[in-house]
């Protein structure tokens, strides 16, 4: 007799038993997708009914080759402050079209404008196309650059909480308290588009959503469950649970309760669905496995044509491992947010 000592073995068993209750079997996309987000709203966590008052104050402002950059504070909830960075580009007459971009774990989010951590005066040169908000000013859009809950500024103050990783004892508390970090990171960006709606410069109708990695997982998720984001570039996370979360060393912060009972990743990319989005992928991405980024994404597709929208669901390979590929995946959204 085989003996079965792995807890993760075991747990493969019981997904591979286990039919995702909500997954897209053909149909009425609109009303698949009303079930979805409902119980996918449930899952990842209650949040704040009522909004507090958001409170922006101005760090600093300062002028960049490619246009401004204000970093800013606004509260998201009681005792959550998020930091970030609104980069506006030059010779561009607004309303402007706005990109919320968001690192995944890393030191934070002066990747986005190619700084150093300690002094965010000093330029720093950004791996793996992280520099995000710079591309986007480079391409005439706006960009919020949000820190993300157990990142950059927002890191774990408690030394003896912090000690178990970066997000670590954030997202379990959070699971005590019948939240996730996803939902609080989604909830963030809700919050990050309140704030760009009390400005007059904002073109509200183009807004969209991109990050790497764990910036890619809270690009999927906002997509999802945020009705104000018209376009999403999630990059190195869309996949299959089954062959990257279920199968790879990943940080607590990507863990839903029960999500795998209801629907699958590209179930979850669907609820976007027939909005443009551009999923990139790297060819040797180890922990996003890019074979099984493809069979995801051609359930996705499927969804898409659903809604008679299959050429605004486009997959990028970027040729080369776990990050960003701006130059592959950059025309590819521009020329789908040009037919919005
Ligand atoms: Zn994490």
């Amino acid at each position: 007799m085989t003996v079965h000592f792995s807890p993760s073995e075991h747990h493969k068993h019981v997904m591979s038993q286990t039919v995702p209750s909500l997954r897209y079997d053909g149909g009425d996309v609109k009303r698949w997708q009303a079930r979805l987000r409902r119980k996918l709203r449930g899952l990842v966590g209650e949040m704040p009914t009522e909004r507090c008052a958001l409170r922006p104050s101005t760090l600093w402002q300062r002028e960049h080759p490619l246009g401004s950059i204000e970093k800013l504070t606004f509260r998201a909830e009681s005792h959550a402050d998020v930091s970030a960075y609104l980069c506006l580009p030059k010779d561009v007459a607004p309303p402007y079209k706005v990109v919320i971009c968001l690192q995944g774990h890393s030191t934070g989010m002066h990747n986005s404008i190619g700084v150093q951590l300690e002094d965010d005066t000093k330029p720093q040169a950004v791996e793996g196309d992280r520099d995000f908000a710079i591309q986007c000013m480079r391409r005439g859009f706006a960009a919020l650059c949000i820190e993300q809950r157990a990142f950059g500024d927002r890191c774990e103050q408690d030394e003896s909480l912090a000690l178990a990783g970066q997000c670590h004892s954030a997202a379990m508390q959070a699971l005590l308290l019948g939240r996730t970090l996803i939902g609080e990171r989604v909830y963030d960006v809700e919050r990050g588009i309140d704030y760009l709606a009390t400005r007059a410069d904002v073109d509200m109708k183009t807004i969209g959503v991109m990050g790497n990695s764990g910036g890619g997982t809270i690009s999927m998720f906002a997509a999802a469950l945020l009705p104000r984001l018209a376009f999403a570039m999630p990059s190195c996370y869309f996949c299959t649970f089954g062959a990257s979360i279920m199968s790879v060393h990943h940080c607590a912060c990507n863990f839903v309760p029960g999500l795998l009972k209801v629907a699958e990743m590209s179930d979850i990319m669907g609820l976007f669905a027939p909005k443009p989005v551009t999923i990139v992928a790297g060819r040797d991405d180890d922990i996003f496995p890019c074979k099984a980024t493809r069979q995801a994404f051609k359930a996705l597709r499927l969804i898409y044509n659903a809604c008679d929208a299959g050429d605004r669901c486009r997959f990028v390979v970027g040729e080369g491992g776990h990050r960003f590929y701006a130059d592959d995946a950059w025309p590819v959204m521009i020329k789908l947010i040009s037919e919005l």
